[in-house]
């Protein structure tokens, strides 16, 4: 490990901007490493970028970048990992809830030769109805759907190795999914009990809404993290099931039609019969567009089916 970058996606924090700088400065001068600090500012309207550029003006350890609009705190982290050169990278919130005081124990647990070390906000200092509790189910919704199980995903606060996070492709709101989304490539994620303050200025950019923007995600992701080298396996095994239960009531149609001699045209089972080998067919047919969309996207972006840890020399 030679250099660390932290990357801080900012939106309306005129107020916080400063205090968090210097807090996070003293931390990072503490440590035996090279630092840069890159603030991604997220399309504000207040006077947020004009306090970055002061900032990266005195000290050249600070890059500000900032987007025409609100593009979301996803698209601002992975500008921030586009444009960071240390080996490891770190990830905080701008509204001073995350304390940089975590960062020395985050990196020390990377060293222990973690890929992805994520924060817990185990004694968190938000409002229950609309923070907490929505939390507290997409957490367990997100452990039980990805099968990477740990107890607080939206925490930003979190350290990566650099090539684990310039891999990946994050789209939406899958910021939070990072851990699971890299967990495809067989990474090494652990999680740290981490300290979480009260915002003390601004406001949350954030409602109930994300909650459900959350859930979507979630299913894209499940859909991604299972089935997208594959997408026959999922729609050609429901398409041959009900491909085949269309047919047994088919074959018992036909026989009471030619054996039993009894009129069949009034039977609620007959439009099951039609509607199951349809739809058998429409869902075989739909997976084999996803092999060949699938083909297309691996082919035309480079990206490979399978990720290597190292080699030797
Ligand atoms: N943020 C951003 N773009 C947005 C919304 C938020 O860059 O569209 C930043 C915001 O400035 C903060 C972080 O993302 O640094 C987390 O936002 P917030 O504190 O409002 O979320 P919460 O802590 O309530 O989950
Ligand atoms: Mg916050």
């Amino acid at each position: 490990m030679e250099k660390i970058s932290v990357v801080i996606p900012v939106y309306e924090e005129e107020e916080n901007l400063l205090p968090l700088y210097k807090e996070l400065k003293e931390v990072l001068n503490s440590l035996p490493w090279d630092h840069e600090i890159i603030l991604v500012d997220d399309g504000s309207r207040d006077n947020s970028w004009n306090i970055i550029k002061e900032i990266s003006s005195k000290d050249p350890a600070v890059k500000g970048i900032r987007f025409r609009r609100n593009f979301g705190q996803t698209a601002a982290l992975v500008a921030g990992f586009d444009e960071a050169t240390g080996d490891v990278i770190i990830t905080m919130d701008a509204d001073r809830q995350n304390d940089p005081k975590d960062i020395p124990r985050l990196l020390e647990k990377l060293q222990e030769g973690y890929d992805i070390v994520s924060g817990w906000r185990k004694n968190r200092k938000d409002p229950f109805l609309t923070r907490k509790l929505p939390s507290a189910i997409a957490n367990w919704l997100i452990s039980w759907v990805t099968g990477l199980h740990l107890h607080d995903y939206g925490c930003t606060l979190k350290a990566y190795r650099a090539d684990v996070v310039k891999n990946i492709q994050l789209y939406g709101q899958m910021h939070r999914f990072i851990p699971a989304v890299a967990s495809i490539y067989g990474v090494e994620v652990a999680e740290l009990v981490v300290n979480h303050r009260p915002r003390v200025a601004g406001r949350s950019k954030y409602g109930l809404s994300r909650t459900f923007k959350v859930l979507l995600d979630l299913i894209a992701l499940k859909f991604l993290l299972s089935y997208s080298t594959r997408p026959l396996h999922i729609f050609g095994g429901v398409g041959l099931l009900s491909l085949f239960l269309g047919f047994i009531s088919g074959i018992y149609l036909t026989y009471v039609k030619y054996a039993k001699r009894q009129p069949i045209g009034n039977r609620p089972l007959l439009s099951l019969t039609v509607l199951l080998i349809l739809a058998g067919v429409q869902l075989i047919v739909l997976g084999l567009l996803g092999e060949l969309l699938t083909r297309t996207y691996h082919e035309s972006s480079g990206k490979k089916i399978y990720a290597i840890r190292e080699k030797t020399p």
